[in-house]
């Protein structure tokens, strides 16, 4: 399907910034019209071949510029139960990634120029969230040691306690990022998104941006997201014992009980940026404008440091030599 303009039949994009449909081309809002089609091998709007993956849900036609949302690939099953709308728009990804590398001295001349920024897309992420509650049985003996000094002894008392814990705890929309493409540890450091915006998935809010069905089933991504749950009740639990100066444990039982798994689309602005026969991949939060990657380190950059910071120097002595003389 596409999303049309009911004024002047060009192609309307969700606009992060507005928080609705936008039309472009005559700047109207809520403009849109849903011409639906089924077509996975060309593009409606101006009949050109598509190459697409088999996962691709959402792309735009190198030929016309449209935005091509795949009918069969967002209905059962492959339907999203809730998406997180873009909230930053491309403008502010890039402001977000000028702030976020200003200051790095030796990142490429052309890194942030405008031709190399143009290649900048929305990706909607499909993402698996599960919910969990977990009981962790803890027994254990803590002991607390308190020391003093009267007259020429010093005394330690060492007090041993019993302890017990019972935990009970609910986790809400784990999530676990279920795109083979989207580095695993690249979406890790993208969290945290703030789930209260999540809302019921409407195609419309594809249109402007690329997508993907999810790529592999919630089984098997849970395990990721029980690692999560795990990591988080064994904090929970080492807060809880804190105070004892040491603590030997009898027994612990954590058990995690999956209630509930949900589809959902995650917003993620990505930026591709080649050096030197490398590729460079950097990623926007497209909720919060939090930045992933790392700078690619320009030989020629680091050249031109050291010769000013040389010259400097030379300035420096030329002019300590200089009032040497005038003494
Ligand atoms: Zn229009
Ligand atoms: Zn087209």
């Amino acid at each position: 399907m596409i999303f049309k303009c009911k004024n002047c039949g060009g192609n309307t994009v969700y606009a992060p910034d507005k928080g609705r449909m936008y039309c472009p081309h005559c700047e109207s809002t809520d403009s849109e019209e849903k011409i639906g089609d089924n077509s996975l091998v060309q593009c409606v709007n101006c009949g050109a071949p598509l190459q697409l993956s088999e996962y691709t849900s959402a792309c735009r036609c190198e030929h016309c510029g449209t935005y091509l949302i795949f009918d069969e690939r967002v209905s059962a099953p492959y339907e999203p139960s809730l998406i997180l709308p873009f909230h930053v728009s491309r403008e502010m990804a890039v402001l977000h990634l000028e702030r976020e590398f200003a200051n790095r001295l030796f990142a490429p001349s052309d890194f942030m120029s405008a031709k190399s920024l143009e290649k900048m897309e929305g990706i909607y992420v499909p993402f698996w969230l599960y919910d969990y509650d977990i009981n962790y049985d803890f027994a254990g003996e803590g002991t607390r040691i308190r020391t003093w000094r009267s007259g020429d002894m010093e005394y330690t008392e060492t007090s041993y306690y019993e302890v017990i814990r019972k935990m009970d705890a609910d986790f809400e929309r784990v999530p676990a990022d279920a795109s083979y493409v989207m580095a695993d540890g690249i979406m890790d450091l993208m969290e945290p998104y703030d789930y209260q915006a999540l809302t019921a998935f409407a195609p419309k809010y594809m249109s402007g941006f690329l997508s993907e069905r999810y790529n592999q089933q919630a089984d098997e991504l849970a395990s990721r997201a029980e690692d999560k749950v795990r990591e988080a009740s064994e904090n929970l639990l080492q807060g809880s014992l804190a105070g004892y100066t040491t603590m030997r444990t009898y027994h612990k039982n954590l058990s995690l009980h999956k209630k509930y798994t949900c589809y959902a689309l995650m917003p993620v602005w990505q930026y591709v940026y080649r050096y030197k026969d490398k590729t460079y991949l950097y990623h926007v939060n497209g909720q919060t404008g939090k930045v992933v990657g790392a700078t690619p380190v320009s030989r020629a950059r680091v050249v031109a440091y050291g010769v000013s910071v040389f010259a400097l120097a030379t300035a420096i002595c030329g002019l300590a030599i200089h009032v040497l003389e005038i003494l």
